[in-house]
């Protein structure tokens, strides 16, 4: 493995002033490991695959490669960046305003559904740096509303959520619509060892850049699972699930806290009655539309509220810094999910702790195969629960 310096800050990674002073005041001092590593790899041009745990400031790598490298004299779309949601898409354009805040003239703008593509038009007139979800993009280039000649980058951010089936043909789509001659950088903190393969076929001889192979996303986070006798029956919200939900919020000490489920109905069950219980709860799916979405993440962000209930939607790439709980109400679908789920807890070197609660039975068994995958130790949650997890 490469080895690092650890005292090294941007300014030995030789950026350009304005680059520097925009990090200085975004609260960069020194890069992460992975910045540290792939900035400089990623200004030569190669092509990258990073794969870091969800943390470790992936978005701050591929926002400097390509403030770098973009000519700000012309107003041509130059930086094409792909996210899987509508919230990372928002969060890396913030990222690239903050770190790109010294350079004049700098023009980068959201592309996302939900939003007018009337105000798209307006804001591709001047548009060095474009940022969206696959589907909003693929419009805009269909459309001749976006042109893609001058493009000279690509990135795929949470590239193994963006090459998955439901994308997959969206991206190859705007793929093709790409220049020959481009930089691509793709970013996850897993990839499934198919999609890392299909990854390949985009790219002219990728460099993949890892880092804490053994253990890319569970640093830093304590794991926990409680087996509750559970039934789910029609009537009754308040079943043993959320009572153990009650206890940790109640008796763990935590500054925010995430809570996951597969379906939608429990979600917003559980919204309801933290809710009753005066827990400041917002709750986020992809049935509510993008204003009520784009509202309980700037509560979550602002500290507004102390508990965020949500499906699968924000399990990826979402960054609010003082999470360090995350509950899950039942197995996620898969090993992958489940990473991204409790990688909410602890981001950027910080500690958390996640707890799974299940059922007996099948719950069980699910969950075991996901601890196996992951090669984890998920340990049973003490009872009674302490105040502090991590
Ligand atoms: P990832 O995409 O790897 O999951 P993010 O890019 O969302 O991680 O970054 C996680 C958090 O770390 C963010 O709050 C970001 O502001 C912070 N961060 C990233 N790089 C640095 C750095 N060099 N110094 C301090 N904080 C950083
Ligand atoms: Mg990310």
């Amino acid at each position: 493995d490469v080895l690092i310096n650890e005292n090294i800050n941007f300014s030995g990674l030789l950026l350009s002033d304005n680059i520097l002073s925009g990090l200085q005041k975004a609260g960069f001092q020194r890069p992460s490991p992975i910045q540290l590593k792939a900035i400089p790899l990623g200004r030569c041009g190669l092509d990258l695959i990073v794969q870091a745990k969800s943390g470790t400031g992936k978005t701050c790598v591929f926002s400097v490669i390509a403030l770098e490298g973009i000519q700000t004299e012309s107003f041509a779309l130059q930086v094409l960046v792909l996210a899987p949601t509508r919230e990372i898409a928002t969060q890396i354009w913030d990222v690239i305003n903050s770190i790109g805040q010294g350079i004049p003239s700098l023009r980068c703008h959201t592309f996302i559904g939900g939003m007018p593509v009337v105000e798209d038009k307006q804001k591709l007139k001047k548009c060095h740096i474009a940022v969206g979800t696959p589907g909003r993009i693929k419009q805009l280039i269909e459309t001749n509303t976006m042109t893609t000649d001058s493009i000279r980058m690509f990135v795929l951010d949470e590239a193994d959520k963006l090459l998955e089936e439901s994308f997959q043909e969206q991206i190859n789509w705007i793929y093709s619509t790409l220049p020959e001659n481009k930089q691509m950088l793709a970013l996850s903190a897993t990839y499934p060892e198919y999609l890392a393969q299909h990854l390949t076929s985009y790219m002219r001889n990728p460099t993949f850049l890892r880092l804490n192979i053994s253990d890319p996303a569970l640093l830093g986070i304590k794991q926990f699972k409680r087996v509750v006798d559970y039934h789910v029956l029609p009537n009754k919200v308040f079943d043993n699930k959320t009572k153990v939900v009650i206890e940790l919020l109640s008796s763990v000490n935590f500054q925010q806290c995430l809570i996951f489920s597969n379906l939608q109905t429990r979600a917003q069950n559980m919204a309801d009655v933290l809710i009753s219980h005066g827990w400041p709860t917002a709750c986020i799916a992809g049935s509510h539309d993008q204003r009520d979405r784009n509202e309980a993440m700037s509560q979550l962000k602002t500290y507004k509220c102390r508990v965020l209930i949500s499906t699968d939607l924000t399990s990826r790439g979402i960054d609010a810094d003082k999470v360090n709980m995350v509950i899950n109400l039942d197995v996620p679908k898969d090993h992958e999910t489940y990473l991204h789920r409790i990688g909410r807890a602890g981001r950027f070197g910080t500690f958390g702790a996640a707890v799974t609660i299940i059922s007996q039975g099948q719950e069980e068994k699910d969950l075991r195969k996901v601890e196996k995958r992951c090669n984890t130790c998920i340990k049973d949650l003490p009872d009674p629960i302490p105040n502090t997890l991590a």
